[in-house]
């Protein structure tokens, strides 16, 4: 067995160390193919696919914290008014709904709720449904 480079570029984590256990997991599958031994072939091709599925669940798990830092990032531009219990985007006078961004992190923008009249008797979420009149 021989390794062409001693490094591993890996999307998004950079260049790792020979260590990384896929490298190695490869080597001891190609050093089990001249063995007689199945029960070892079979575990190693077990812990082989356990390491393929881990590294899926890291590529979910990254993908969902970029997400995540998205909307950290997204609720920093928006203010908490306490008067009005209501978030505001610096220079947007139009308010965002508080239930889905304490939620779920989501800027929904509210609309003027009119009444019979046709005057505007205070603000709807047109995604969770909430309404607010404390403006
Ligand atoms: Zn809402």
């Amino acid at each position: 067995m021989g390794i062409t480079s001693p490094y591993i570029p890996l999307r998004g984590i950079g260049i790792v160390s020979p260590y990384l256990p896929i490298g190695l997991l490869k080597q001891a599958k190609e050093a089990a193919k001249e063995s007689d031994d199945h029960d070892l072939k079979d575990k190693l091709s077990e812990v082989y696919d356990s390491f393929l599925d881990l590294k899926e669940l890291i590529g979910n798990l990254r993908d969902e914290n970029n997400e995540l830092r998205k909307q950290l990032e997204a609720r920093a531009n928006v203010k908490w008014d306490g008067s009005k219990k209501l978030y505001f985007a610096e220079g947007d006078p139009d308010p965002f709904c508080p239930a889905c961004l304490d939620n779920s992190g989501k800027q929904i923008r509210l609309h003027y709720e009119r009444g019979m009249t046709g005057a505007v008797i205070g603000l709807r979420c047109r995604v969770c449904g909430n309404s607010y009149h404390d403006r």
